[in-house]
Parts: C-alpha cells; structure tokens; sequence
C-alpha cells in the first residue's frame, strides 16, 4: 500500500462505515419483527387463557344449576311418596332425605353463587387484557409500518451508498485497494485509525513506541499500530 493512497481509502473507510452501519440496521429489522411479535402473541394467549376460564366457570354454574333442579325434582318425588306411606318409620326416613336434599340445595347454590363471583372478576380482567392487547396491536402495527419505511428507505440508501462506493474504489490504486480490503475482512472497521493526544492507536488503546508515533507524526509514510497492525494516521 502506498502512503499517497491512503487519503482517498479514509474517504473510502468513512463510506465503508457508512455502508456497514445501514447494513446492520437493515439486519436486525427481521428479528426487531419477530420480537414485537411474539411479545403480542403471549397478550393475546394470555386475554384467551382468561376467556377460556370465564367460559369454563359459567359452565360451571349451569352444571350447579342442573343439579340443583334434579335435587329439587328429588324433594317433589319424597314428598308425593311421604304423603302416601302410613308406616311412621318410613315417614320419618323420607323427612332425613328431604332434610339432607335440601341442605345439599343450599350447599350448591352457595357454590353457585361463589362461582358467579368468579365469572364476574375473569369478566373484568378478560375487558382489561382485551383492551391491553387492542392498545399493543396498534402500537404493533406503528412498529411494523415503521420497519417497512426503514427496509425502503435504507435500502434504497444502501444501494446508492454501494454504488458511490464503487465509483471511488475504481479511482483508487488497485493494490492499495486489496490490501484495505483484505485488512476490513479480517478485523472490524476502521482499519485505518488515529493516534490519539496521548500517543495510543485509537482502537485497541495500545500506547505506541516513541518512534512510532514520530513515524507517524511525519506522514511521510505508512505507519502500523504495533498492537493490532491497524494503520495508524
Ligand atoms: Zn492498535
């Protein structure tokens, strides 16, 4: 690489990293999508578990109410066969069932009614998690619209970007060129880095030797860190 090249590979360098930070921008709005997406997902499974368990109590309660209804019809059939028995034993047997018959009647209509409690509160959250999940949806669909103006625009950038960088990569030496390229595949952008106020490469914060920071205060020639072998500037 020559020393006279390295002017027009720092422009070079500057739209490289351009070009790369719009690229992973780009990159990462896929997986941005599904994030957002799956967080919306677990609202609405979670607003379904809710209206699952009301509808499962309130069959709860008309299963009570059915049995009630038969317990009542059992009380109706133990009258008719108490009224028509003269045995005094048999008599009072009839008054134990339709005592226990009852006191079961009042155990499920406590429970039915404490069911319906519950029907009423799974209500109330399934109307708060219903209107958690509508607010997120629209916010959602913001997002959404957000990342498909992102994908255009950027795109649309980046394409340009890739083109200008073209143009100035064909002005540049051709060697030069393949050894800054070659040195961006094999470590991170900028390949091309400023020695800093206190004489370290800016990259790996490594403090150069005397001679080496005098080599590049010189520019007079092409100088590398010691550390990273990035070119110093
Ligand atoms: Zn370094």
């Amino acid at each position: 690489m020559n020393h006279a090249d390295l002017e027009p590979l720092i422009i070079l360098q500057a739209k490289d990293t351009e070009i790369a930070k719009l690229a992973h921008t780009l990159d990462h709005l896929p997986e941005l999508r599904q994030k957002i997406l799956i967080k919306q997902k677990a609202l609405i499974k979670d607003a379904l578990e809710t209206k699952e368990q009301a509808i499962a109590q309130e069959k709860k309660v008309r299963s009570i109410e059915v049995d009630i209804e038969a317990k009542k019809a059992l009380i109706a059939k133990l009258k008719i066969q108490q009224s028509s028995t003269r045995k005094n034993e048999e008599y009072q047997t009839f008054i134990r069932e339709i005592d226990r018959a009852n006191e079961q009647i009042d155990e499920l209509e406590t429970q039915a009614l404490l069911t319906m409690d519950e029907v009423e509160a799974a209500k109330i959250l399934l109307t708060q998690k219903a209107t958690k999940v509508k607010e997120a949806q629209a916010l959602v669909d913001q997002d959404l619209k957000k990342f498909d103006e992102t994908a255009q625009v950027d795109g649309t950038k980046l394409k340009q970007l890739r083109e200008e960088r073209q143009a100035m990569a064909s002005k540049i030496n051709p060697d030069s060129l393949e050894q800054y390229e070659l040195m961006v595949k094999g470590k991170s952008l900028p390949v091309i880095i400023t020695m800093d106020e206190r004489g370290r490469c800016a990259a790996c914060h490594m403090t150069l030797t005397d001679s080496t920071r005098t080599r590049v205060l010189s520019a007079r020639e092409l100088v590398y860190c010691e550390n990273c072998r990035r070119i110093l500037m």
